[in-house]
């Protein structure tokens, strides 16, 4: 079935961004000598100002960080990039077992937001990059792009833990939505809470269409 090809977001999905937010504060302050308190008030003075409905631009937010705190954002930027210690930990204990299990059925891609580089370092950080096929690898700044939904494959599954996402791509595509923090009382979507729930669902999923 490996002409069946499943998309992961990463965000979220895979990767757990919470603990990659965390451990990136964590470094800065310790390697730059800045205390956590003006870390977090530069944190909320940012998103307060950049309501951006896509999310946070790090390119963007590296860039007033360094401003804020008179650093070199070239150096600031790179050392988000190489820094292994801030990717500790930033998979979920689910990321990896499943995305092995089914890499050997099925053709493994990515469907994710934000800057394609930034994106990638974190799935090469991970260790997990060659578990994806490079030709499905679409990362686009804002994915629910009309544009960039029509050049999703038709042969393809979904998984992202967005609800508008899901909602978007359910009009071309079969998704999954993962809901890792039970949010979602009821959902008109396939829903999992796990992702070693996944290959479940893709059966079900598979059982339905037949
Ligand atoms: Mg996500």
């Amino acid at each position: 079935m490996k002409n069946i090809i499943i998309l992961f977001d990463i965000d979220y999905t895979i990767f757990n961004t919470n603990q990659y937010k965390k451990n990136t504060t964590a470094y800065i302050c310790s390697h730059f000598h800045i205390k956590s308190e003006d870390m977090k008030l530069f944190d909320i003075d940012y998103r307060s100002e950049n309501v951006n409905p896509t999310g946070v631009n790090m390119k963007d937010y590296t860039e007033k960080m360094a401003i804020e705190f008179s650093l070199s954002p070239k150096e600031l930027y790179q050392l988000l990039i190489d820094t292994e210690e801030i990717f500790m930990d930033t998979l979920y204990p689910d990321s990896l077992p499943t995305l092995s299990h089914l890499s050997k059925q099925y053709t493994l891609g990515i469907f994710s937001q934000g800057h394609l580089p930034f994106q990638k370092n974190k799935l090469i950080k991970t260790n997990i990059l060659h578990l994806f096929e490079e030709k499905h690898t679409y990362i686009h700044l804002d994915k629910t792009h009309m544009d960039n939904m029509q050049g999703l494959p038709k042969n393809a599954i979904v998984v992202d833990d967005k609800l508008t996402v899901i909602d978007h791509v359910s009009k071309h595509i079969p998704a999954i939505h993962i809901d890792r923090d039970h949010k979602i009382e009821k959902s008109n979507f396939p829903i999992i809470h796990s992702l070693s729930e996944l290959p479940e669902a893709i059966n079900r999923l598979m059982e339905a269409a037949i």
